[in-house]
């Protein structure tokens, strides 16, 4: 057969529809992913939540620049050397930026909005961590405000950032 020149080519066969699909008009294959997944906390941060666990916020301090990482990180990113030396840090720090949600973690509406915030741990320069407000209301928040964490009973720690329920206004 020669081939026309003048005349597009037309593409045989049309699109699939999603009955198709359903209907097992298409060959489909089902199945289940048994996605499993482990993450490795690494040096600092196993000992961060160990720290928590044990219900202490523990911290790095630069041994070069005097930067305080909490969480703690291995290195300093500001002089590129290894942090050197573990300390204690309270459990109150200042509300730097917070947020209203009213959306759960899986897209439902909240009738009680929770309130995200960044602690910066007093005693540790302007470090610190993402963490709730709770026993205050949305209007009560500000930037600036003094807090507390309020810890899961010794028994019930699991190890995780959630070992502190949230953190609560304090004077
Ligand atoms: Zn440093």
């Amino acid at each position: 057969m020669a081939l026309n020149k003048s005349k597009p080519i037309e593409p045989q066969g049309r699109g699939l529809k999603e009955e198709d699909i359903e209907q097992h008009n298409v060959l489909t294959v089902s199945y289940r992913p048994m996605a499993k997944y482990a993450w490795a906390t690494g040096v600092a941060i196993s000992r961060f939540l160990e720290g928590l666990k044990a219900g202490e916020v523990l911290g790095t301090k630069c041994t070069q620049c005097g930067r305080i990482a909490v969480p703690p990180r291995v290195f300093c990113e500001w002089c590129f050397k290894r942090s050197g030396t573990w300390i204690r840090l309270p459990d109150t720090g200042t509300v730097n930026t917070f947020s209203v949600s009213y959306i759960a973690t899986d897209t439902t509406r909240l009738k009680t909005p929770t309130i995200p915030a960044v602690i910066q741990i007093d005693s540790a320069g302007n470090a610190g961590f993402l963490h709730i407000i709770g026993e205050a209301k949305p209007e009560e928040v500000k930037i600036g405000m003094h807090v507390k964490a309020v810890w899961v009973e010794p028994e019930k720690r699991k190890g995780s950032i959630t070992d502190i329920k949230y953190f609560k206004p304090i004077e």
